[in-house]
């Protein structure tokens, strides 16, 4: 398709807040809802990078703080979803387009005797946030059911990765390291061992109820921090007495002090200043440096 007819679909001046799960930020200067067309969202993302303009791809925006000043450039929202089962090379099970709730990802592995995506039933947010993020949860996480990605990089052109190259860590991956952000996550390729749908299902249940029980509704982001080595950054909140402290619209979780709430009309600007102020008093009383789990998304 020629540019022009392309840039033709690209919305400008869009408010992102619909777009995160925290329910605040800026305008993207042009936007595009990738929903049906693996081939047009390539040759969209292929051409702005031609034309040197700043791409961010979000999938579910559950990890990201989007300032109020909003995004330059093209922000694309990832919607395309597919799941295919079958046994493919390199033992890989399951493949997953990157525009997939991870939530539905799992409920279908469960329906297909599918083990080892329990952890992620309640995880907001895409395979590919979670392929960059290493997201994971009661004990699971990606690193550990990824064998291979495919790939859209700006500069190497369509690859696939192993899991080996992407140099997972806690809440850490090689991609999320790369300050360029000009790469494209396309498909994820997984290895799940065969379970009995109804113990997949019991231990989906368990963990539902348990994240019911210790973590509150409501729009937010999540954890705010990682949790420091061998402590937990909600612990250090509350131990400093932040439990319930709001700034503006914003308010550290009277149930989870890593969590903050966008609990009316929160702007980036009150969500960050909360931020600052918990990393701020944490590190003056306890001397513990939080490091943020959350990503700053476009003009600070
Ligand atoms: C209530 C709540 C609970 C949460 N609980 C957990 C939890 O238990 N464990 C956990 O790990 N996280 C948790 N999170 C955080 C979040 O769900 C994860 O980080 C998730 O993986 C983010 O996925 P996303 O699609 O929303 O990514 P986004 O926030 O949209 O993006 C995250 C990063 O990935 C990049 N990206 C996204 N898709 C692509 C793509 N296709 N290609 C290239 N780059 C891409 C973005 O540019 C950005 O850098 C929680 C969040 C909320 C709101």
């Amino acid at each position: 398709m020629l540019k022009a007819q392309l840039y033709d679909r690209l919305l400008h001046k869009q408010s992102l807040a619909r777009f995160t799960a925290a329910r605040l930020g800026g305008a993207a200067e042009w936007l595009y809802i990738a929903r049906d067309s693996y081939h047009e969202l390539a040759e969209m993302v292929l051409a702005a990078w031609d034309d040197g303009l700043p791409v961010r791809i979000l999938g579910g925006g559950a990890n990201v703080l989007v300032s109020d000043d909003g995004v330059r450039g093209l922000v694309i929202i990832n919607r395309l979803s597919e799941i295919i089962f079958g046994a493919f090379a390199g033992d890989s099970n399951v493949i997953a387009a990157s525009g997939t709730s991870l939530s539905t990802l799992t409920r279908r592995c469960q329906s297909q005797g599918l083990a080892g995506m329990e952890w992620a039933v309640s995880v907001p947010g895409t395979v590919g946030g979670a392929v960059v993020n290493n997201a994971g949860a009661h004990g699971g996480d990606m690193a550990g059911v990824v064998r291979r990605i495919a790939l859209l990089d700006a500069q190497h052109g369509f690859r696939v990765l192993p899991v080996e190259s992407l140099d997972y860590a806690y809440r850490h991956s090689s991609l999320k390291a790369r300050d360029d952000r000009r790469y494209l996550v396309l498909l994820a390729a997984l290895s799940l061992p065969p379970g009995a749908p109804d113990d997949i299902q019991t231990t989906m249940d368990t963990f539902i109820a348990q994240r019911k029980r210790t973590q509150p509704p409501g729009a937010s982001l999540g954890s705010i921090f990682k949790n420091p080595p061998g402590d937990y950054a909600g612990r250090l909140i509350e131990s400093v007495g932040l439990k319930g402290y709001t700034i503006g619209g914003a308010q550290v979780s009277p149930l989870h002090a890593n969590f903050f709430i966008n609990v009316g009309d929160a702007t980036a600007h009150d969500y960050y200043a909360l931020i600052q102020h918990a990393q701020r008093t944490v590190r003056e009383q306890t001397g513990v440096e939080l490091e943020l789990e959350v990503e700053l998304v476009g003009e600070w």
